[in-house]
């Protein structure tokens, strides 16, 4: 329901004299209604969301009587997404207020949390009690349910993405219904990593493991020839392993380790297949600030503090960007790495850094890894909107071969009909999504164009 469709309520009953409670039309906007919410933008500010009405309710119940009474509407995380899949031709519910980590469940080792808890939000006090999540990504800022709704990963060769904690979701269905759906249940694979299409989530119960340790080390200037003789080796040098480059000069320029102390891990030494151990904590960027990062030249800390680049309380990467990030068969990896270097000259003018990890194979009908250990292929680019736009299609044209998926929170331009040739159950995502909200209220243009085609 649009804001002037709660004073047409109002101006009608009192014109009448007469107050009638009004099914689907109270007299007065929900509270969790935010009033005058502005122009509103997603975290890079590339993206301005269309959708009039605001909410932020602070109970289930509160989200349950906006999902049953609204009719178009979108779920909204942290806005940390770089395109539109977030947003709603009317209503978008926020999470924000729905923060907090409810309980530690030690016997079964799991965690309860708030759908709108960012990780940077609970981290910290789930290690002081002892555990921790399997991997996170390279920032804290993000909530688990965004996150999780888009298949958000870290790196690791055995690092399932982050979905792949979940252990049960509650959901608010189109109609208002508050379901549970766990790992037994047998929408679990599709609703997950579920873009925001089958409802608002409003709680998640995650796996998490005793808390651990971690050791970053960082070697800079590796050669590109070391990391196609050694591509398998590299990214299993730790638990979690990422690559930057520029494209140019044949070099990755930092090469970041993750190991876990409990691993015992040795000593890396100085030369790392002809890369040099960092000196000083590095950005990823070249030229930006070290504040921001998380710990390295080999200092344990915790996981929650060593597994993301980016720490809490610092804008993470650069702030003014954009992202893209495709998805190809791990065991292509070197193949689609040489395509890509191929397009360096296109692609540097615009690029501030690519990043490349591997991520396993999980079970998500909608996740880029879905039956494929992957390798990842990221590009944090220039706020050069046009020319960005114009440069992807080349970029998926040469990944095509290699069956690419894109991340469904970056920029893509890839459309439906392409998507379910290489997502093998995107139909049948779509087909449930249909069941579970047959009036299409969570179904905005996003997932028209890329999903439901
Ligand atoms: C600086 C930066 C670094 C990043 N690093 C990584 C990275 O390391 N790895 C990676 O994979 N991605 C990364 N991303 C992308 C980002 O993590 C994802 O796009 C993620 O979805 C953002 O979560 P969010 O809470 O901001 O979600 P939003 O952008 O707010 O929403 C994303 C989607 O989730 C849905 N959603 C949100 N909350 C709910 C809910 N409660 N119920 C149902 N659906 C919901 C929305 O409807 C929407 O479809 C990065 C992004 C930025 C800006």
């Amino acid at each position: 329901m649009r804001r002037n469709d709660f004073l047409k309520c109002t101006a009608v009953t009192v014109a009448g004299g007469i107050i009638l409670p009004l099914a689907s039309c109270s007299t007065r906007p929900p509270s969790a209604l935010v009033e005058s919410p502005g122009v509103r933008q997603n975290w890079a500010g590339n993206y301005t969301y269309r959708a009039d009405n605001l909410y932020e309710p602070t109970t289930v119940e509160e989200v349950q009587d906006l999902v049953h009474r609204l009719d178009r509407q979108k779920a909204l995380g942290s806005r940390h997404c770089f395109n539109s899949i977030a947003d709603s031709p009317e209503n978008q519910i926020s999470t924000q207020k729905l923060n907090n980590m409810l309980g530690l469940d030690e016997a079964r080792q799991t965690v309860d949390v708030q759908a709108g808890a960012r990780y940077g939000d609970f981290a910290e006090e789930l290690h002081a009690r002892g555990y921790a999540l399997h991997n996170l990504a390279s920032l804290p800022h993000i909530t688990v349910a965004g996150a999780c709704a888009t298949g958000t990963h870290g790196s690791g060769v055995t690092n399932g993405n982050l979905a792949t904690s979940v252990v049960s979701l509650n959901l608010v269905k189109a109609d208002g219904e508050l379901v549970t759906i766990d790992r037994k249940h047998p929408d679990f694979p599709a609703v997950v990593v579920g873009l925001g299409a089958f409802g608002v989530v409003t709680r998640l119960t995650l796996a998490v493991q005793p808390a651990f340790e971690v050791r970053q080390d960082v070697f800079t200037d590796l050669p590109l020839a070391a990391v196609t003789d050694h591509f398998q080796a590299i990214m299993s040098a730790g638990y979690s392993v990422s690559l930057f480059t520029d494209w140019m000069d044949g070099k990755v320029s930092e090469v970041w380790i993750k190991r876990r102390m409990d691993a015992a891990p040795d000593d890396l030494g100085d030369d790392f297949y002809g890369a040099r151990a960092a000196t000083e904590n590095l950005h990823p960027i070249a030229g930006l600030s070290n504040e921001a990062v998380s710990d390295q030249l080999g200092r344990p800390g915790p996981w929650y503090d060593r597994l993301p680049h980016f720490r809490m309380g610092f804008t993470p990467s650069a702030g003014k960007e954009l992202q893209s990030e495709y998805f190809v068969p791990r065991d292509r990896a070197v193949e689609a790495l040489l395509a890509i270097e191929a397009l360096r000259d296109q692609i540097h003018p615009h690029l501030m850094i690519s990043e490349i990890r591997t991520i396993a194979a999980d079970e998500f009908w909608a996740s880029p890894c879905y039956q494929q250990d992957s390798v990842a292929i990221h590009f944090t680019w220039k706020p050069d909107g046009p020319e960005v736009m114009a440069l992807l299609p080349r970029i998926e044209a040469t990944l095509e071969p290699f069956g690419v998926r894109p991340h469904w929170g970056k920029l893509f331009t890839l459309e439906a009909a392409t998507l379910r040739q290489r997502y093998p159950r995107l139909a049948d995502f779509a087909a449930l999504a249909d069941r579970y909200d047959p009036a299409g209220k969570f179904r905005n243009d996003f997932l028209k164009q890329r999903v439901f085609g």
